[in-house]
């Protein structure tokens, strides 16, 4: 009854906000603005510890929407998702909901560095999404668009620095007042949109850009330094024009991972999950590039596109003669079109058509919508505290691709994060952080904040120097305790799941440790799982105990030593280091970039370099031996 007077009282919030009466003179806790991936994941998480939220979004018809590819999770992408998910986020659930293709990326590798990743089915992906917020205690969802960051000044002997107090609407009603405000505006802000040598402003294919007045308030009222980016994305083909016997099929894994720490198993079965194709370009396909570049305007902006997700034109271009993969993926179980992966492009509509026609499965491929490209503006987020707030705004945070990263679980996990400290703020609560040792949230916010970024940011295994503790079978473990004791984003269902998990394996691990036996026997006793064999069969309940206590055995001398390091740096934190250290030649593994920091700022202790935007643990290591050894 009472899921009943909710999602009752959402509906009517939700009617009621498209038909424009009175909402708005509410007073809200936290406002969050933009319905994306950042944004949905801000509002829940802000409602969950508690805060009344507002979400308000251009269109509550694209809540959720997948922009460009219809899929969540891989290598480094998949940790997130994980990591979203046992801090009770949404992305994980509704991946779960809406997979049609499910695979563990990485399986030569170890374990630590395996990528769960689903192919989605775009409406159910939407639904999901947008049936959890409506449901949602605490939280109501308006549509319309913020045209101005409504702020004070604390304090007139510190100019520059502001409090954020509310927004208005572009409509001119009410201002909106709030404490906390999440900004989730994605590619929105100042967004152009590019195909051939038409450029129109928008921040997605039939969506307006962010009002002006939005742009103005960040960067003439709050000072805030801007960048320019870019992005794009490939043409939906019609699946019945593609010779698919001209395809490599590849299938899914034959059981279905979920990536919940929720759920035993995915809505789609393992049987109705579609498979995606493996095609690869030819040499008319660069011919066509190279014939059209004076016709497509947006390769020829200097703004950074995405380095490891890039156009069709850069990839010709860059890389002359070669032959690239294109991956054709479902966009979901009744769709007829396909998702050329690798095939974003921004040359006019009938050159696109061209191009396709010289990869031989795509001989006879008709478009429905043809690629594009954005370029946007994104805030330079070394202009954010760890907790995702402005440095020089209390109360505002910032998270997804306006903080210059790419990609929708990037955007997910910084989306939750906000949105924990929004709420926290909201709440009188102080702002927390994850760090880079705990998750990997902690290292995609802490590379953000410190480094900030030259180019679309996106999260890899390779990021985290402590990616054999931050697995994804351990998420759950190292997050939700944390996140339902201390932080408040977690449910008591999921903590208490998460609780009876960590006192199962405390228990099965001491029992095993009184027993010796030779490895092989181990073998047989635990059900001959082994790390190396490919998972693709369907795993029992105690195997996938025994799966995870072999994961954590394997591990575990390793992350030991990791932890080890740890305790030392913590304990050597007063350590001085010299005045005088050439740190430009250190013969020590350190970037060029951290060495030029520490030439500049010169660090008196140990614990003042740890603190250093763009340090590592690994780098602080380095150092730390570095001093010692040469007394
Ligand atoms: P979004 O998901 O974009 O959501 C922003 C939301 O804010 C929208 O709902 C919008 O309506 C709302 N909004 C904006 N301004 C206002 C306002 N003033 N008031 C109210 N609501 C507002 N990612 C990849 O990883 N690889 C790719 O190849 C890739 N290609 C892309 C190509 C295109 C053309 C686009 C548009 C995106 C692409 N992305 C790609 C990016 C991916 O879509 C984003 O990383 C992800 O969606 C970012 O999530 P977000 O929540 O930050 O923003």
């Amino acid at each position: 009854a009472q899921k009943l007077h909710l999602l009752r009282h959402n509906v009517l919030s939700f009617v009621s906000s498209r038909t424009g009466s009175d909402l708005t003179r509410r007073q809200y806790d936290v406002i969050v603005v933009g319905g994306g991936h950042a944004g949905t994941e801000a509002a829940a998480a802000a409602a969950r510890l508690g805060a009344e939220t507002l979400l308000i979004t251009q269109k509550i018809m694209t809540i959720g929407a997948l922009s460009c590819n219809p899929s969540l999770g891989g290598v480094g992408k998949g940790q997130l998702v994980r990591e979203v998910d046992a801090l009770d986020g949404l992305c994980g659930r509704a991946g779960d909901s809406a997979g049609v293709h499910f695979s563990i990326l990485n399986r030569s590798k170890g374990p630590a560095v395996w990528g769960p990743r689903a192919q989605l089915d775009r409406e159910r992906y939407r639904q999901f999404i947008q049936s959890e917020l409506l449901s949602t205690p605490r939280l109501t969802v308006l549509e319309g668009s913020v045209d101005e960051l409504l702020v004070s000044q604390p304090n007139p002997e510190e100019p520059g620095h502001h409090r954020v107090t509310g927004i208005r609407l572009v409509d001119g009603s009410h201002p909106i007042l709030s404490s906390s405000v999440v900004l989730t505006t994605g590619t929105f802000l100042s967004g152009s949109l590019f195909m051939g040598q038409t450029t129109s402003p928008g921040g997605r294919m039939g969506d307006a850009q962010s009002c002006a007045g939005l742009s103005y308030t960040l960067k003439e009222t709050l000072g805030l330094r801007v960048g320019r980016l870019r992005t794009g994305t490939p043409p939906r083909i019609v699946k019945e024009s593609v010779d698919l016997s001209l395809a490599q099929l590849q299938a899914p894994d034959k059981q279905p991972t979920p990536f919940s720490f929720l759920n035993t198993h995915t809505r789609c079965k393992p049987e109705e999950q579609l498979p995606c194709y493996l095609t690869h370009t030819t040499p008319g396909v660069e011919r066509v590039v190279r014939e059209s570049v004076h016709l497509n305007c947006h390769i020829q902006q200097d703004a950074k596109g995405p380095r490891y997700c890039p156009s069709i034109e850069s990839r010709v271009l860059r890389f002359p003669g070669r032959r690239h993969q294109v991956w054709l993926e479902p966009e979901g179980l009744t769709s007829d079109l396909l998702y050329p992966q690798g095939l974003s492009m921004t040359m006019p509509p009938e050159l696109q058509l061209r191009l396709l026609r010289e990869i031989p499965a795509l001989h006879r491929a008709e478009i429905r919508t043809p690629g594009y490209g954005v370029q946007y503006d994104f805030v330079c987020p070394t202009q954010l505290t760890p907790s995702l707030q402005v440095k020089s705004t209390q109360g505002l945070f910032l998270a997804g691709q306006i903080n210059g990263t790419t990609g929708y679980e990037e955007a997910a996990a910084q989306g939750l994060w906000a949105g924990v400290n929004a709420g926290r703020t909201a709440l009188s609560l102080p702002p927390m952080a994850l760090s880079r040792t705990q998750s990997y949230i902690g290292v995609l916010i802490d590379d953000l904040v410190g480094r900030g970024v030259t180019e679309p940011y996106r999260m890899f295994t390779s990021r985290a120097e402590f990616r054999t503790y931050l697995r994804p079978d351990n998420a759950d473990l190292r997050l939700t305790p944390r996140g339902f004791e201390e932080v408040g984003c977690v449910t008591l269902r999921r903590y208490k799941k998460a609780v009876s998990v960590r006192d199962g394996l405390q228990e099965a691990l001491m029992a095993l440790q009184s027993v010796a036996l030779s490895s092989t026997r181990w073998r047989e006793k635990l059900g001959n799982i082994s790390l190396s064999e490919n998972k693709s069969t369907t795993l029992n309940r105690k195997q996938c105990w025994t799966f995870r206590i072999e994961i954590y055995t394997v591990y575990r001398p390793h992350c030991e030593k990791q932890s080890r390091e740890m305790e030392r740096i913590r304990s050597e934190e007063s350590l001085s280091l010299p005045s005088d250290m050439d740190y430009l030649s250190l013969p020590v593994s350190l970037s060029q970039e951290v060495r030029e920091i520490l030439d500049r700022v010169r660090p008196n202790t140990l614990g003042a370099a740890t603190r250093l935007p763009g340090m590592t643990p690994a780098g602080i290591i380095h150092l730390l031996n570095y001093v010692l050894r040469t007394g």
